[in-house]
């Protein structure tokens, strides 16, 4: 039986793929065995031959500059480490190495530490995949719905701000979420608990990336994110959704019951203050 939100979301999925994470299929596959890797900023490059090195230098520029803001808002102790960084001319080029079955534009290789990313993506997307790299130094094999609630929230939001709550940030989930969430909320059941057990196919696969999203950005709403993010980072072995409330199971009810019946109510299109 097909339910009737099935199409939107299916179509949903489909765009959120385009910024997929891939966690497994381990393999050195930069494309061009002549090219060498340069150190630049914070990253190990290797790029497409032929590219403009004036816009390279500029890509770069920028992407250190996103990562600056990411890493300072989230994952102060990724400071010093090198992330990789595979970039291709054009879509067509990043499609010939990147296996998925649906259309990418760029992805995180976990067993590799390395983005794979055309030149011209845009900001969204680097900023998306610097914050799976960026949370992959501070703590390897993090969930994955840590790991995408985290990738949406920093694509269009501005991090600049302190995260002592004085002066806040203000952060909004990309606009290509919003007909989900409308969808989602059409459902009697959110079933949130699912997301923090969800395998890679599942993220992908369901709503549990959209439900991800959108806890991610309650919980900043809530002030718990910087925190459990900062603990979590600490605290190596520890569970974020453990941390997020002392360890405390009637507590995580609680917050999830609060989540399901803000995610009801709220604007998809919501910018919200927090830390
Ligand atoms: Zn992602």
């Amino acid at each position: 039986m097909v339910r009737k939100a099935t199409r939107p979301l299916v179509f949903l999925f489909t765009l959120l793929a385009l910024l997929v994470f891939s966690g497994c299929r381990s393999s050195n596959r930069i494309p061009w065995p002549a090219a060498t890797e340069r150190t630049y900023r914070g990253f190990r490059v290797v790029e497409e031959p032929g590219l403009s090195p004036q816009t390279v230098q500029d890509t770069l520029d920028r992407a250190a500059d996103w990562r600056t803001e990411i890493e300072a808002a989230f994952f102060p102790a990724a400071a010093g480490h090198t992330i990789g960084l595979v970039i291709y001319a054009t879509a067509q080029s990043y499609r010939s190495n990147a296996h998925f079955h649906l259309d990418t534009l760029a992805h995180y290789e976990r067993a590799e530490n390395r983005i794979h990313i055309t030149l011209k993506a845009p900001s969204g997307t680097w900023r998306h995949e610097l914050a799976h790299a960026l949370l992959e130094q501070v703590r390897a094999n993090s969930p994955y719905w840590l790991h995408e609630g985290l990738a949406f929230l920093v694509m269009e939001s501005d991090l600049r701000g302190s995260l002592a709550c004085s002066s806040r940030p203000v952060v909004r989930l990309p606009a290509m979420l919003y007909p989900g969430l409308s969808a989602l909320r059409a459902r009697e059941q959110l079933n949130t608990t699912a997301i923090f057990d969800a395998d890679q196919q599942t993220i992908y696969g369901s709503e549990a990336l959209l439900v991800s999203a959108y806890f991610t950005l309650f919980l900043w709403k809530r002030q718990l994110l910087g925190d459990t993010l900062r603990r979590y980072q600490q605290e190596p072995g520890s569970s974020f959704d453990m941390l997020m409330v002392g360890s405390n199971l009637t507590a995580r009810a609680a917050l999830i019951a609060d989540f399901e019946a803000w995610v009801r109510a709220t604007d998809p299109a919501a910018a919200v203050p927090g830390c």
